[in-house]
């Protein structure tokens, strides 16, 4: 991605604060990476440049979200259904009676997880043709103490402001009720063993790369009582690694995009390249499964998982 000689290739205003603790980066501490700032106060990345309105849409592009609702060939969309429906019951189980608000809900997989296990829903995306998911921001929702769960699974990082999120949950909570947490962890083995090219650094869509300590910390200022974290919930490990070793080979293999529906790739891939990709991933695998084992173990895993309760 980056070979050090050319900028991030996207417009925007330089960063000029974190965009979770507030510290300006004006102070000593700061120190800039390639298309991120590192806050010298709480340690979390802001992306910086931040991307203008315009170049955010044309990095999202349509394969993000292609109109067949489904992203992945093979057995992805099997698996990723699988993983939702754990996560549901999770959620469930923990979360007191009452409606629960999914943010950043994509195709609705985990919302109708649960609404199958009889909860009431509502979800909110970008773009979306499901009828319980709307096209609004939270901020955009009133009331107070109108949920009993706030979920926001692989959602935060895509927001510009997401401490204002965090307190918009705050307000939409009751007491008692939870939110849960799923992110990329910039603090992980996986991070530092592939810099920029990590695959959950993808910028310029995400906007803020927490840690667990900075997540963790912020959410108790904002009035939550942290009641649980794992290093295993907020998946996506294996494949972190798996399309990093893969990306490191010759060729210009990416395994993530090879992984993905035609329709839903943000590249074009010849079929060649494509087979070469997922055949290596196939080799890489136990090697994957053997760095994510180690990652978890040493308390630096790739993504983190936290369930707060509002006070
Ligand atoms: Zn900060």
């Amino acid at each position: 991605m980056s070979d050090g000689t050319q900028g991030p290739d996207w417009s925007g205003k330089p960063a000029e604060r974190c965009v979770w603790c507030g510290s300006s980066f004006s102070e000593a501490g700061t120190r800039r990476l390639f298309g991120r700032t590192a806050c010298g106060s709480c340690a979390t990345l802001t992306t910086d440049p931040v991307p203008s309105p315009e170049s955010l849409e044309e990095a999202y592009g349509d394969w993000y979200w292609p109109e067949t609702g489904q992203r992945f060939s093979l057995v992805g969309d099997a698996i990723l259904r699988r993983s939702r429906a754990a996560m549901a019951s999770r959620i469930d189980e923990v979360a007191p009676a009452g409606p629960i608000l999914d943010v950043g809900a994509g195709e609705g997989t985990l919302l109708d997880a649960l609404v199958a296990r009889g909860r009431q829903m509502k979800g909110l995306e970008r773009r979306s043709d499901h009828p319980s998911i709307e096209n609004r921001e939270i901020k955009e929702l009133e009331g107070y103490g109108e949920f009993s769960g706030v979920v926001l699974w692989h959602s935060l990082e895509h927001m510009g402001q997401p401490r204002d999120i965090v307190t918009e949950a705050a307000r939409l909570l009751r007491p008692g009720g939870f939110i849960f947490i799923a992110v990329p962890n910039h603090a992980s083995l996986q991070s530092a063993a592939f810099g920029d090219d990590w695959i959950h650094l993808d910028l310029p869509r995400h906007l803020v790369h927490l840690t667990s300590d900075a997540l963790t910390s912020g959410l108790e200022e904002s009035g939550f009582e942290v009641t649980e974290t794992s290093p295993t919930r907020a998946g996506q490990l294996v494949i972190g690694w798996l399309d990093g070793m893969v990306g490191r080979l010759p060729g210009g293999l990416n395994l993530y995009q090879s992984l993905r529906r035609r329709s839903a790739r943000r590249i074009v891939i010849s079929p060649g390249k494509r087979a070469a990709a997922i055949a290596a991933g196939v080799i890489f695998f136990p090697f994957a499964l053997l760095a994510t084992g180690i990652e978890i173990a040493s308390g630096r895993p790739g993504t983190i998982y936290v369930e707060a309760r509002r006070v």
